[in-house]
């Protein structure tokens, strides 16, 4: 596609982009026509292929945000593409007013990954969260005599669960929410970590825990040892349900085919979503045993493209790369072994390193500014990363990186991670 920008028009101020430059106009067009409710780094993709993206200039950078872990299979998987151009050749949707072949496959495979009797399909992560409210919650009533409308889910501060107006009712970040009230009641935060404050908070009318094993979005906040599993027993004495939004750090990520897998925690229920998809398509799903499940009856809840059959073909495909691949494993022992490097930078700007498997964030002091512009450094030099919550850059390649690409990428990360070429 061209651009309807003139090609004419002065370039950006950006010194990766000189006068023949394609960018500046894809940049104004979106600046014109889109909202502005993201601000994204001034590179225009056109091409993907496994841990690599090309821009309109021809230029090849590195991912390392893979779409915030949506893409831990790497870009265009063969394997993935193949399932889904067959399955367009077939049938791609058929609502959920009929049967189709693909998803009872998909939710058997789900299922049986992940040790659990049923599971929902939706689209987006936030809808796998939303569906996962309504279930415990209608369990909390149904089985627990909860008096109606009463229900409490807690939350954890820094949380991240989306965008939909429910969820950033419980959200901590004032950006978030600001003028977008009235909210949803119902939740009641604890700080993030803090086992004795979940302790505290549960009360009779307390249906649910919804954490994230590590907060993404939070800043790659991993809490202490024993987090899970000592929340875990406590739901379990308190007949509270256990939800686990692995939405991010599931599917291989954090070195375990589940972040709760760490701690030998089992949720209630499971939230996934992201990588699900393959980077190809939106698949999210709630999973859960059929005591939770089995609240939901015909006409309770549902979703148009919901488990539909070209949804359902690229969630096996996604499913099965991950677990053919052995992606869990690389990611132990790529992010155990690429995190002892970023430390090794011995960087004076650099606070400390956090994470799990290649799910790492580096810390900046602030005293040295706010990690934007480190980002922007490492996008001069090749490498895509974001930074979350200002002073985070995330490490976050698909997991099906190898070390020879790591350590390549380290060259990079090094200097700029020292204050080359960054704007402080
Ligand atoms: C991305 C994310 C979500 C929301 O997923 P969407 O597909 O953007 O709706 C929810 N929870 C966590 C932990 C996430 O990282």
């Amino acid at each position: 596609m061209v651009p309807t920008a003139s090609s004419s028009t002065p370039p950006s101020q950006s010194s990766s982009v000189d006068s023949d430059s394609r960018t500046p106009a894809y940049l104004r067009e979106a600046d014109r026509y889109g909202a502005h409710n993201y601000k994204p780094l001034p590179v225009v993709l056109e091409r993907g292929d496994g841990v690599w993206v090309w821009d309109v200039e021809g230029r090849r950078y590195l991912d390392m945000l893979a779409a915030y872990s949506a893409l831990n299979q790497g870009h265009r998987h063969p394997a993935i593409l193949k399932a889904a151009r067959e399955q367009m050749e077939r049938i791609t949707l058929t609502s959920r007013a009929f049967h189709n072949d693909q998803m009872g496959p998909f939710l058997r495979e789900l299922c049986q990954a992940t040790g659990f009797e049923k599971a929902l399909p939706m689209n987006t992560g936030a809808e796998a969260v939303e569906t996962a409210i309504k279930m415990v919650r209608k369990w909390g009533y149904e089985r627990r005599g909860i008096p109606r409308d009463e229900a409490e889910i807690i939350v954890c501060r820094g949380n991240f669960s989306g965008r939909t107006t429910t969820i950033i009712s419980f959200s901590s970040e004032e950006q978030y929410k600001e003028g977008f009230g009235p909210f949803t009641p119902g939740f009641r935060e604890v700080p993030y970590g803090d086992v004795d404050a979940f302790q505290a908070a549960v009360t009779d009318r307390t249906v649910g825990f919804l954490v994230e094993p590590i907060q993404g979005e939070g800043g790659v906040v991993v809490p202490p040892d024993g987090y899970l599993r000592e929340t875990r027993r406590i739901c379990s004495e308190r007949g509270v349900a256990f939800m686990a939004d692995e939405i991010q750090t599931g599917l291989g990520r954090t070195g375990r085919l589940f972040c709760c897998d760490w701690e030998d925690v089992r949720p209630d229920v499971l939230i996934v979503g992201k990588a699900l998809g393959g980077g190809v398509y939106p698949v999210s799903a709630a999973i859960a045993d059929g005591e939770f499940m089995d609240v939901f009856r015909p006409g309770d809840h549902g979703s148009t493209f919901g488990g539909n059959p070209l949804g359902a073909a690229v969630g096996r495909a996604s499913l099965r790369v991950v677990i053919d691949e052995e992606l869990p494993r690389r990611s132990d022992e790529l992010g155990a072994w690429f995190m002892e490097e970023l430390r090794g930078v011995g960087s004076p700007h650099v606070d400390h390193v956090r994470g799990r498997g290649l799910m790492i964030g580096v810390v900046i002091k602030a005293s040295s500014g706010p990690a934007r512009p480190f980002c922007e450094a490492l996008m001069e030099r090749g490498i895509l990363a974001k930074e979350t919550h200002h002073q985070v850059i995330r490490f976050a390649p698909p997991l099906t990186i190898d070390r020879e690409t790591l350590a390549a990428a380290l060259d990079d990360i090094g200097p700029v991670l020292k204050g080359e070429g960054v704007r402080l």
